[in-house]
């Protein structure tokens, strides 16, 4: 597992969503002990072998990791492009190979 800081620059591709967290501090004496209020903090919410993971953030990191995602984004529309091109290559070939068999016969 990578413990990430605040102080570690943050990844250049991230999958995943941001999610914002609400809960308490645990300190006796806060407001959030005492009220429904709670504390909120930005977090990357993520998927791991069918699991929920959550990776708490520090406020300064939230457009990077914005970015990051946009990053993963657009890269896998981009590589579902280029497969849903070579499905329709393959196919367009197979069927011409189809028909050149047909006429051979
Ligand atoms: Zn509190």
């Amino acid at each position: 597992m990578n413990s990430m800081t605040s102080k570690t620059r943050v990844p250049r591709m991230l999958r995943g969503s941001l999610v914002t967290l609400r809960r308490r501090c645990g300190k006796p004496n806060c407001h959030c002990a005492t009220t429904e209020q709670r504390h909120e903090a930005p977090a990357l919410s993520y998927s791991d072998q069918g699991r929920t993971r959550v990776v708490m953030l520090a406020e300064s990191d939230v457009a990077a990791v914005t970015a990051a995602l946009e990053r993963y984004r657009a890269a896998k529309a981009e590589l579902a492009e280029q497969a849903a091109t070579g499905l329709a290559a393959l196919s367009e070939r197979v069927a011409a190979d189809r028909a050149t068999r047909r006429k051979g016969r």
